[in-house]
């Protein structure tokens, strides 16, 4: 078994050597299913794995544009059309400076597990640019977005590729990207998600990873017979997945201690209440500030500059800002304060030795595939409204986000179960592979 998987391993490396991102996200996938598929005799000799760990097609192209002084700027962008066995290619756009070949291609790995978890029929890709949209004008991140739009409007389509919102990529981008497709298509189609209510997005969107991530903790919580009433939790991110999920806590009872952005963190011992949140909200989604400034109105917080929340006591830990941001050391460190459940809401926010410190240490450990897929599931809920021309009320879009995380909690269960651990990545890990597998399988080699 380990020679296989270190032999599939070495492959995968050998084309994709300066890729550490891809790498970490295809080990702790292949660890999980080369001893599953060998047990299979459906798979054997069919190399499904290494050929979901290529990807269909990946697209890269120039994004020129010019700033508020006249100067011409370019930028890359890029879109990776990893799977499309259970449906069209499905994943959002990442506007960040760090975007490269390795963290998209990690991304859109990881999205075709996740759309198969959340019984959709949605493929998987990611896409986006290392343009950086924090301190531009509104017009120069609408040329930005019309120029990136420009490109890769003949690639994509409401039956082809439908991208949606990531980190730097919200209402605002999406809006402007929209625009610009239906001005050059001359056809208003939902070929993007996370679009307006008022033109054919879905209620509930902004808010769906945050709550979905916020649901399935409750979910693990409840099937020990616990719950986040009373518990204290420690969020990162100030963003759109971290907003939500401090307000999802709320509802549910929990005490919010910390949020954070890339300079610090904050830590209210009194905790984030809706007031506190709604002024972080302000902050960053209006104002575009930094989330230091909480301490202006709010003294009795503190800031620690250019550190993570993960030293603050707390009962549950959640995620929620960018890849790799919980090492060993910070596991370690929730662990001895009495950390007993973390869920995922960023994606591959834990490092391969933090997961396995929670596993050794039996800590309740949701992977992001299946803690945050809230986001994407709306999405494809989106996608349906928008064929039906019809869009449901905030409500009927809760019922259905709350039933598909429990649906998703429960395909975990049912690959996941261990002798006295529920392995939780297993589980997702197990589950979505069988589907797009057996796609895969039936649509021959294509
Ligand atoms: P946003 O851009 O809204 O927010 C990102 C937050 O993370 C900001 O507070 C940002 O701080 C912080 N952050 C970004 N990069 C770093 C870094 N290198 N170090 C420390 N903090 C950082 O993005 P989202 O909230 O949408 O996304 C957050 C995570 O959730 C990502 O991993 C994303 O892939 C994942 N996700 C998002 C979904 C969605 O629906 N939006 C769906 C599923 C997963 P700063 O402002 O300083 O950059």
């Amino acid at each position: 078994m380990q020679k296989k998987l270190n032999s599939f391993l070495r492959e995968i490396e050998k084309r994709n050597s300066h890729e550490p991102e891809f790498m970490q996200a295809v080990k702790e996938v292949a660890e999980d299913l080369i001893p599953y598929i060998i047990k299979q005799d459906i798979y054997h000799g069919k190399n499904i794995l290494m050929r979901m760990c290529e990807p269909e097609r990946v697209l890269m192209f120039r994004v020129n544009w010019v700033d508020d002084n006249g100067e011409i700027r370019v930028n890359r962008g890029y879109r990776i059309e990893m799977n499309s066995a259970i449906g069209p290619y499905k994943g959002g756009l990442r506007f960040h400076p760090s975007v490269n070949l390795s963290i998209l291609k990690f991304l859109a790995f990881e999205q075709v597990f996740k759309n198969s978890l959340t019984t959709l029929p949605m493929g998987g890709g990611k896409g986006g640019s290392d343009f950086d949209p924090k301190n531009k004008s509104d017009s120069e991140v609408m040329r930005f977005c019309q120029s990136f739009m420009t490109e890769l409007f003949r690639h994509i389509g409401p039956n082809t590729d439908i991208p949606a919102g990531d980190i730097g990529v919200g209402g605002r981008e999406i809006g402007y990207m929209f625009g610009q497709y239906k001005r050059l298509k001359n056809e208003f189609t939902g070929v993007l998600t996370g679009k307006g209510v008022s033109w054919g997005g879905s209620l509930i969107r902004p808010e769906a990873t945050g709550y979905g991530t916020v649901y399935f903790a409750e979910d693990m919580l409840n099937y020990e017979g616990n719950s986040l009433k009373g518990k204290t939790v420690t969020i990162s991110g100030a963003g759109n997945v971290a907003q939500y999920a401090a307000e999802k806590c709320l509802h549910l009872g929990a005490k919010v201690l910390t949020m954070s952005d890339s300079n610090g963190f904050i830590f209210d011992k009194d905790g984030i209440n809706e007031d506190k949140l709604k002024h972080i909200m302000f902050l960053k989604n209006v104002k575009r500030s930094r989330i230091y400034e909480y301490l202006k109105k709010y003294p009795n917080a503190s800031y620690v500059k250019d550190k993570k929340p993960w030293s603050i006591k707390c009962d549950v830990a959640l995620p929620c800002a960018t890849q790799n941001e919980l090492d060993h050391f910070d596991a370690k460190n929730l662990i001895s304060n009495g950390c007993y459940c973390v869920a995922e809401g960023a994606n591959m926010p834990c490092t391969i030795k933090a997961i396995s410190e929670f596993k050794q240490n039996k800590i309740l450990y949701a992977p992001g595939k299946a803690s945050n897929a809230g986001g994407v599931a709306v999405s494809g809920l989106e996608m349906a409204q928008n064929s039906l021309r019809y869009s449901w009320s905030r409500e009927e879009v809760d019922e259905k986000l709350k039933q598909i995380m429990i649906n998703i909690h429960r395909s975990c269960l049912e690959f996941g179960k261990e002798k006295d651990y529920i392995n939780y990545g297993k589980g997702a890990n197990i589950s979505s592979f069988i589907k797009v597998a057996d796609a895969m399988l039936a649509q021959g080699v294509v």
